[in-house]
């Protein structure tokens, strides 16, 4: 299959937008503070952007809760009018989806399920409040599969009333960046992705 160069498509988007004067709604999904750092600051300015922190993959409670206070201490640090939707915490449904693939190893089936609900849930969140876009912050992570993302939220547009926002948050350095953020405002680094199972499977290195 072709590789798309999805940091490309986002440029150009964004070159239009600056062209035409325009400054679209945008519900960024976010995973959490770091991945968001580099993002938000790439982003504000071209979007009217709204964090939605829906991760029911997160776990245990504990972690999910201290990620999200993470996010909203970066974005009161950073100083930027952005609000944050939250979902109460209900990791049900992702032991749903998970049912059967505990044992996989990460890109595999169980993380596209995982990658999949929570795009779809931010689509039908942009939808129904009205969002001409939506997004996530996930295109950043190194450990992601940046494709799959982008085709699957292409696919959950083509059901919506909102458009997908095409990204590789990589791209310009954004990565290296991110890490630089944190720093900087002394983030969280976890060092495991989020579910219980990748947390089993924890390496030394930083997960984000
Ligand atoms: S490893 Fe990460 S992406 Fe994969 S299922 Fe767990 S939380 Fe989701």
């Amino acid at each position: 299959m072709q590789k798309v160069n999805y940091g490309r498509l986002l440029d150009d988007k964004i070159a239009q937008l600056e062209k035409n004067g325009e400054k679209p709604s945008l519900l960024l999904h976010a995973c959490c503070a770091p991945c968001s750092s580099h993002t938000l600051m790439f982003l504000d300015g071209h979007f009217e952007i709204t964090l939605y922190f829906f991760n029911p993959n997160i776990a245990p409670e504990k972690e999910y809760n201290f990620r999200l206070s993470e996010l909203k201490r970066l974005v009161s640090e950073m100083k930027l009018n952005i609000n944050i939707i939250e979902e109460n915490y209900d990791s049900k449904p992702f032991f749903a989806l998970a049912k059967g693939l505990e044992e996989l190893p990460e890109r595999g089936e169980r993380c596209k399920r995982c990658i999949e609900y929570r795009l779809r849930k931010t689509g039908e969140k942009a939808q129904e409040l009205g969002f001409d876009y939506f997004t996530t912050t996930l295109t950043i992570s190194p450990h992601k599969d940046c494709q799959f993302i982008n085709e699957c939220g292409e696919k959950i547009a083509s059901g919506l009333e909102t458009d997908y926002l095409f990204s590789d948050f990589k791209k310009h350095e954004g990565y290296k960046h991110s890490i630089e953020l944190s720093k900087q405002y002394s983030l969280y680094r976890q060092n495991y992705c989020g579910c219980i199972y990748s947390k089993k499977k924890e390496k030394i290195t930083e997960n984000v």
